[in-house]
């Protein structure tokens, strides 16, 4: 599941959530940026403009002007922030200032500067034996969420009567554990991002009290209760029980694995791992459905209200500048089409497009502007394979992880961890041996 996603409460009680949840999401966004005079997002820092200075001459303006309408601002873009002309695009820097930066295109593709990056594309990557093909290159594995004693605060926990409780956070891990395994016996350097159910950032929800305090102020809630009443509250989003723990497993925490990513591990690549969910109401009585899917996300999409930050505007400038997507495109496609054979999943169609934006050829391939994918400064390709409270897949959790195959709803299968672990495999496999030449 995406960390957007908060699948509480059943039916119209959910969509009103939803709603509620997203309203939230923006009154806390414009109440800290109207905190900062710098206009940042939550929990973020000061944008390096001149880190850009790097990029004159990098890319041309077709170049640009593709990757901007058609992967990072396929929702629109005010000229005030961005404006493409036939030189130059005109970025602005500063919203209170209002100060420009102005990124000169190549004249031509042969004119090109080189891209400054830390990561590698899969083409530049010296030869390699044929079964080894991901030989030295450098994978980070970013199991989604905690698990462990925070799963049911991160609300990805529920329990089907007194079966095993579905923790998605340990789920992920385990699925990355599987992966690291196969991804080093074909030649890669594997990192975790996550390796137990601890959290990465050293902050704790009290940490984040009196920021909680002053979001819900700004929202509109001066006398803010402290406590959730239980997981059906309607208005635990006011509480600052509530808001500090999101600052925390949320903001804190990814912002956290991104400086371990972008400072510390230097991957070429980085592999979200995730399990998907439809909205299953009473964690302790959830919703079990037949619906089950397969997608995967690359970053793109940012939505016009997110361009005005100067932090989002400035991080979706410098990866549209490192050229991530196009290595994480066909990575994505391929990966889904491996992912596709092998778990007979269907593609998911998101409800409506008013965040995320399908691309590549696969079918199963979005853009969407993630803090994860926004913020590792490299390719990512995040994976949202499998509806967790759909009937099937909950049968092949609670069966856990078995070498072989066993008859799991009447058909023999691996087990659902090894089958996700195998295809993400496979499909790195494809798609680095076809770069490579092998
Ligand atoms: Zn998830």
């Amino acid at each position: 599941m995406t960390a957007e996603k908060n699948p509480s409460i059943n039916g119209l009680l959910f969509q009103i959530m939803k709603r509620t949840a997203l309203l939230t999401f923006w009154f806390l966004t414009l109440a800290l940026s109207a905190r900062a005079a710098d206009n940042i997002g939550i929990l973020g820092s000061k944008p390096k403009w001149s880190v850009l200075e790097h990029y004159q001459e990098t890319i041309t303006r077709d170049e640009f002007a593709h990757l901007i309408h058609d992967v990072y601002c396929t929702h629109g873009l005010a000229p005030d922030l961005i404006e493409v002309n036939a030189d130059t695009a005109r970025i602005l820097t500063n919203h209170e200032s209002q100060n420009f930066l102005a990124l000169r295109f190549a004249k031509s593709d042969t004119a090109r500067n080189p891209v400054p990056r830390l990561w590698h594309p899969a083409k530049s990557l010296p030869s390699a034996k044929a079964n080894k093909p991901l030989s030295g290159l450098r994978i980070a594995l970013d199991p989604g969420h905690l698990g462990g004693k925070w799963a049911k605060m991160e609300e990805r926990w529920f329990q089907v009567g007194s079966s095993q409780p579905v923790q998605e956070g340990d789920l992920t891990l385990k699925v990355a554990r599987l992966v690291a395994a196969r991804l080093r016996e074909l030649g890669a350097k594997v990192f975790f991002v996550r390796h137990s159910n601890e959290p990465v950032t050293p902050k704790r929800p009290d940490d984040f009290r009196e920021l909680a305090r002053t979001i819900l102020i700004k929202n509109g809630v001066p006398q803010s209760r402290a406590d959730v009443l239980d997981s059906n509250d309607l208005e635990k989003e006011q509480t600052i029980r509530w808001q500090s723990e999101i600052l925390f497993y949320r903001y804190s925490e990814i912002r956290r694995r991104a400086s371990l990513v972008n400072f510390k591990l230097h991957p070429d690549l980085v592999l979200c791992l995730h399990f998907n969910a439809e909205g299953w109401g009473d964690p302790n009585n959830p919703t079990l459905t037949d619906i089950n899917h397969l997608h995967l996300l690359v970053n793109g999409s940012y939505l016009q209200q997110e361009l005005e930050f100067d932090d989002e505007r400035f991080e979706m400038i410098r990866r549209l500048l490192s050229r991530a997507y196009d290595e994480e495109l066909p990575l994505a496609d391929t990966i889904a089409a491996t992912m596709a054979r092998e778990t007979q999943l269907p593609p998911y169609q998101y409800p409506t497009t008013n965040s995320t934006t399908k691309v590549g050829t696969s079918g199963y391939v979005y853009a969407r502007n993630l803090l994860a994918t926004r913020l590792y400064r490299c390719p990512v390709v995040y994976c949202e394979p499998y509806v967790m409270n759909s009937n099937d897949a909950f049968a092949r959790i609670q069966a856990g992880d078995y070498e072989g195959t066993r008859n799991v709803n009447g058909i023999e299968r691996k087990s659902i961890f090894r089958e996700y672990a195998d295809s993400v495999a496979a499909g790195l496999v494809e798609y680095y041996s076809k770069a490579r030449g092998l």
